[in-house]
């Protein structure tokens, strides 16, 4: 019989990825490691805006995760989680069975439920997952006039920049089309000001970016319904007529974590912020599926975030390795705590991107740099394209 420990990693996301991938890479042979996604490839959603534009090709976006068992020997099981047995340590899938564990890193991300606002699956178009990006993308390409409303249904949602850069980028698209001055944009959010996890400073120069290039903000509107070619809100006031519309789906914590009891009143896992512990023993949970409160922060939870899940995989994948065998791997002797660092781009279109970057468990606030767009920050985000695509496969 195997006397090896076991991890299971379940999601083959930018959390799961990294969590499996470093485990690896510090103990070898030592560990078995299962890494279980539904979908075969790793998709890179920070390449998104990019994809609706035609400026990436499906293929440039993704990569098969069996790559990771031969180059890291990671069992990969392309297999659906049903179920978490937290009790038991033990998982169920639907073609692998019951698998059991000793440790267990949760990377699920999050699931989408369009179908809680009546009319949304029938007329929203999204970029939240690579098949409706590209779907967006015919829809932008034929566009040729008219409102484009672009908007947020429900807070909390995955990497509050994205639907601004949305709207920069398909401002510039249609300047260089030459047709912007045939299209209105109706920029629509429930948040008071842009990306409000970053601090009103940050928020207003946002602000200012989608002012500067044309695009009405309509603050505090939360979608009760939609209609084609029109958007209902809450408020039972404001009406929004859209040609086109884009809206982010509101988020949920995947259907396992629900049904194992593993979400509290956040409706997300509550996890330890510095070691990303779950309060059940030898299970964690990484990225978007956990939930950190910030009592000191501009919100009071942290966002979610790809760069979040990264440096939490890494701070769970190091002390794992030092709990399992005693050492780290490598240069990693100490145990580490997360640190609430990120950084994050928001790409505006004529080649040029702007970053903002911060410590965002800072007391007694988060201390946030914000750089104006650049040619620079652009190459960054290029980078950073690159290091994910290449750099664990
Ligand atoms: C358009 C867009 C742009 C973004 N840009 C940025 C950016 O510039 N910077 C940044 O830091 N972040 C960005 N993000 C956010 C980032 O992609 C997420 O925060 C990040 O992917 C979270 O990582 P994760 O591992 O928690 O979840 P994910 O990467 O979402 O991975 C979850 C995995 O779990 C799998 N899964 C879920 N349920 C099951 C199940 N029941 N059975 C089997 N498998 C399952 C899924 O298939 C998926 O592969 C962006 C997101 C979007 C949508």
């Amino acid at each position: 019989m195997d006397s090896k420990t076991k991890v299971i990693v379940l999601g083959g996301g930018i959390g799961g990825l990294a969590a499996s991938g470093l485990l690896k890479d510090k103990l070898k042979q030592e560990i078995s490691v299962q890494l279980i996604d539904r979908k075969k490839t790793f998709d890179f959603p920070p390449s998104y805006p990019w994809l609706m534009l035609g400026m990436r090709k499906k293929e440039q976006v993704q990569k098969d995760l069996d790559i990771l068992r031969k180059k890291k020997k990671i069992e990969v099981l392309n297999d659906e989680v049903l179920s978490i047995d937290v009790e038991g340590k033990s998982v169920l899938t639907t073609s692998g069975g019951r698998l059991s564990f000793d440790y267990l890193v949760i990377a699920l991300g999050v699931e989408y439920s369009p179908e809680t606002i009546p009319g949304f699956s029938e007329h929203a178009h999204h970029i939240y997952d690579l098949e409706s990006a590209l779907k967006f993308k015919e829809a932008v390409e034929t566009f040729d006039g008219g409102t484009i409303a672009i908007g947020i249904s429900r807070t909390p949602f995955k990497c509050p920049a994205a639907p601004y850069e949305v709207a920069l980028l398909l401002d510039d698209y249609y300047s260089k089309k030459g047709i912007r001055d045939k299209i209105k944009f109706a920029f629509f959010t429930p948040e008071a000001i842009p990306v409000p996890a970053v601090g009103p400073d940050v928020g207003n120069k946002v602000l200012e970016l989608l002012k500067s290039r044309g695009i009405n903000y309509h603050p505090k509107l939360k979608v009760k319904e939609i209609k084609s070619g029109e958007i209902f809100f809450e408020d039972g006031v404001e009406v929004i007529s859209y040609d086109l519309l884009f809206c982010v789906p509101p988020h949920v914590a995947p259907e396992p974590v629900r049904k194992a009891g593993l979400t509290d009143e956040t409706g997300w896992i509550t996890v330890n912020p510095s070691t990303l512990e779950t309060k059940h023993d030898g299970i964690y949970a990484v990225g978007d599926v956990a939930s950190i409160k910030t009592p000191d922060g501009y919100v009071p939870f942290l966002p979610k975030a790809g760069v979040f899940a990264h440096g939490q995989a890494e701070v769970v994948a190091n002390n794992l390795a030092i709990e399992i065998s005693g050492r780290g791997g490598g240069k990693a002797k100490q145990k580490k705590e997360w640190n609430g660092q990120g950084a994050c781009f928001l790409e505006v279109g004529k080649g040029q991107s702007a970053f903002v970057k911060g410590k965002f468990l800072a007391k007694p606030k988060p201390e946030i740099e914000f750089h104006m767009p650049g040619k620079v920050w652009h190459m960054q985000k290029v980078a950073f394209e690159k290091y994910w695509m290449h750099h664990w496969f």
